[in-house]
């Protein structure tokens, strides 16, 4: 069987098709931005129990590169890729927590924490990047002239297009607001040997700056604005699938800034829907930082209208995003599954992470958006004690050791945390130590 791909305009009035392999990223007659469609007629040959199982007999195996949970779906996500040409560091297959202590916390049976961010370089953007870079690959084998691989980034797309791009052995270039990333993720692509712009902007105006500089065919673009990013995270929803044996969830909470992720999170869900391998779709909901809320106040408006906001500085700094590439893919996946989209505040999303982290989970403030989003999902009866819920946690807790700190040690200016929880000195002592602990245990 063959199976094709290809670049497709999402106005549907346009319509008009480009190959994965043209450097393009926005439609060049209307300029709107382009998504990847895929020969569903071809795909629709196999049946869902044939797919299902095959994807079963790949998952987690070790046969290159199949054993990858993107790629163990390659059919269904960038099939004209030569294997030889594919970058991967075994991407998925991340842990699906039972938060079962927190759940009962919070009146819910039957809660789950995807914990994307168990990935090679920290942050479910690996998902994507590795059907970005294999496409580099591709196009650079077939003497396309792609001098380097460039994206803007709130710290983890540039942590993981610097990985990907190392592991391969391309150029990149990280554009990064000043300031605004946390240390690890500034690290990251030093360590890589990356060039690392540092600039004195947020992240919209490194957007700018990498479209710019993109303009020129040689630099190739690898923010979610290229939709073959779109394509590796939709297989979030094929694993969550996949995981819980082919039963769909009720709810999928996921945090929300660039908005490609919510997009692709409905896409992987509509693709299996379509397939015949699930029969129901899950509720989506987009959680967004109120300090970066354009498409909660586009929501609250029924999205009649969308204005980009300036974005104000946020814990939650990878979705401190005010003017998102991915507005109208996110709007239309969010009114065909009956989306919600919510907000929290620093307080609520500290309090939520941390609320979490008693639990046994290590979350990174983005998580605790989408975990205090839940929470005001349940309070008001949106969410109910019997939904199978899937939080999606975006990145790895330490790669926000800062946040962390400043959460268990009270310090944040203007929050009052409420799982305060330090570290105690005493003298390296017997009696010392002893009285601590008795303080602690109420003996
Ligand atoms: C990128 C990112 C998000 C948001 O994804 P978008 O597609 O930009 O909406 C959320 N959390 C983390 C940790 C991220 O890196
Ligand atoms: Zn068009």
């Amino acid at each position: 069987m063959e199976f094709k791909a290809w670049f497709q305009c999402i106005n549907p009035e346009c319509d008009n098709r480009y190959e994965l392999t043209d450097i393009v990223y926005r439609c060049r007659d209307c300029n709107e931005l382009l998504e990847v469609q895929h020969d569903m007629d071809e795909l629709k040959k196999r049946s869902a129990i044939e797919w299902k199982e095959l994807f079963e007999s790949r998952y987690r195996k070790n046969k290159w590169p199949y054993g990858s949970s993107v790629w163990g779906k390659k059919e269904l996500v960038c099939p004209m890729v030569d294997n030889e040409n594919i970058v991967s560091t075994y991407e998925g297959g991340t842990n699906l927590f039972w938060a079962d202590r927190l759940g009962d916390q919070l009146g819910l049976d039957d809660l789950w924490v995807k914990q994307c961010g168990m990935a090679h370089s920290g942050s479910f953007k690996d998902l994507g990047m590795t059907i970005l870079v294999s496409m580099v690959k591709q196009m650079m084998s077939q003497g396309k002239n792609i001098k380097a691989v460039a994206c803007a980034s709130t710290g983890d797309t540039s942590a993981s297009l610097a990985a990907y791009c190392a592991v391969a052995g391309i150029p990149a270039i990280v554009f990064l607001p000043k300031d605004k990333v946390s240390l690890t993720q500034l690290i990251q692509p030093i360590t890589h040997g990356v060039l690392t712009l540092s600039l004195d902007t947020d992240f919209d105006g490194c957007m700018k700056l990498v479209r710019e500089v993109c303009q020129n065919d040689d630099i190739y673009l690898a923010n979610s604005m290229n939709s073959l990013r779109i394509e590796g995270q939709k297989t979030i929803s094929f694993e969550l699938v996949q995981q819980f044996n082919w039963e769909v969830p009720d709810f999928v909470i996921v945090p929300g800034g660039n908005l490609g992720n919510v997009s692709a999170i409905g896409k992987g869900f509509q693709m299996f829907y379509d397939l015949g391998l699930i029969d129901k779709l899950p509720r989506l909901v987009c959680a967004q930082a109120e300090r970066a809320n354009p498409l909660y106040r586009s929501f609250k408006q029924d999205f009649k209208t969308f204005e980009p906001v300036q974005a104000q500085q946020t814990l939650a700094s990878a979705i401190q995003i005010g003017d998102p590439v991915s507005i109208k893919k996110a709007i239309r996946a969010l009114q065909a599954f009956d989306g919600i989209v919510e907000e929290a505040t620093e307080g609520e999303l500290a309090n939520a992470a941390s609320k979490a982290n008693r639990t046994g989970l290590l979350c990174c403030p983005h998580t605790g958006v989408a975990l205090a989003v839940l929470e005001k999902l349940v309070g008001r009866g949106v969410i109910k004690k019997k939904d199978k819920v899937v939080v999606i946690s975006t990145a790895n807790g330490l790669k926000f050791t800062d946040f962390l700190f400043k959460c268990h040690t009270d310090t944040i200016p203007g929050i009052e945390s409420e799982y305060a929880f330090e570290a105690v000195e005493v003298p390296a002592k017997y009696e010392a130590v002893r009285d601590a602990i008795q303080e602690k245990l109420g003996a």
